[in-house]
């Protein structure tokens, strides 16, 4: 018997109703402020998946022994934030409901309003865990309230003061410093106070957004801000796979812009990195 041509991402093909967890992408980067290109992230991923073994040697587990379903790419209204965000509020508000877990691939960060949008409908006690190089906590960016740089502050609209986890943050105007600090945790630089957070979050529903720029871009030069100063790849790798420790109900990885990295090597470390996530989301499911 032959299969049919469909390409997912890495490992991600169980069918819907078997699954735990919901893979889609989100090809949105209409209000990118400096170099667009993440629309192109989950395509690309999906295409550079045949290079990355589906086991980690690391947790010496494999995606063959998870049940992860790829959904597909949303089709997004470009130049109208709105309604690209609620399309994603609604495919995901799909996912919960039929109780399963959401994981985004953006896309540009502003994507990250959509999901949490849903989840936060879902779960009233609705913690945030954010890694970036970026605060992404200003009021309105250039005048426009939704734009990747406010995704958080939108976010903080949502959920309120005390909630939200920030890491790894190493730039933003100085306004958005000092508003964050009556309003959110922002820990800079690294995962220092990591496992702290951690253990006070350990019984609250936790959505966790992960913006790869977090990483120096030494690491992952395929992204619109590089900002230099970041973690390394197992510095990140050792954060994620704290994620077993938390109540995670929504997840996403964003700002992947394949085209300024021609090499493909920032592509595959975020296909690497969402392997070791969803085994770590997965593990106390396999056996
Ligand atoms: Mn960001
Ligand atoms: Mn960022």
């Amino acid at each position: 018997m032959l299969n049919r041509n469909i390409e997912t991402f890495l490992g991600c093909d169980k069918e819907y109703d078997a699954s735990r967890i919901v893979v889609f992408g989100a090809p949105f980067d209409s209000t990118t402020s400096y170099r667009p290109g993440t629309r192109f992230a989950s395509r690309t991923m999906r295409a550079e998946s045949y290079g990355i073994e589906t086991y980690s040697p690391y947790l010496d587990l494999d995606l063959e022994d998870t049940a992860v379903f790829d959904g597909g790419d949303l089709e997004l209204c470009f130049g109208a934030p709105e309604k690209a965000l609620a399309a994603i509020e609604e495919f995901t508000a799909e996912v919960l409901n039929d109780g399963k877990l959401p994981l985004m691939i953006g896309g540009e960060h502003l994507v990250t309003l959509g999901a949490v949008r849903a989840v936060a409908e879902k779960y009233q006690d609705l913690h945030i865990l954010h890694f970036d190089a970026h605060a992404d906590l200003r009021e309105d960016y250039l005048g426009a309230k939704l734009s990747h740089a406010t995704v958080l502050h939108r976010v903080w609209d949502l959920v309120g003061d005390g909630r939200i986890f920030q890491f790894g943050i190493r730039s933003g105007e100085r306004a958005e410093f000092q508003w964050g600090k009556d309003h959110v945790a922002t820990h800079k630089f690294d995962f220092s106070g990591l496992d702290e957070v951690i253990k006070q979050l350990h019984d609250k529903p936790v959505y966790f957004t992960l913006d790869l720029d977090v990483l120096d871009p030494s690491v992952f030069p395929g992204t619109g801000t590089p900002e230099a100063g970041g973690v390394s790849f197992l510095e990140l790798l050792g954060a994620c796979r704290k994620l077993d420790k938390l109540n995670i109900v929504g997840c996403d990885i964003n700002e992947l812009s394949p085209p300024y990295d021609q090499s493909g090597a920032s592509t595959a470390v975020a296909l690497k990195i969402m392997r070791e996530i969803l085994l770590t989301l997965e593990k106390k499911h396999i056996k």
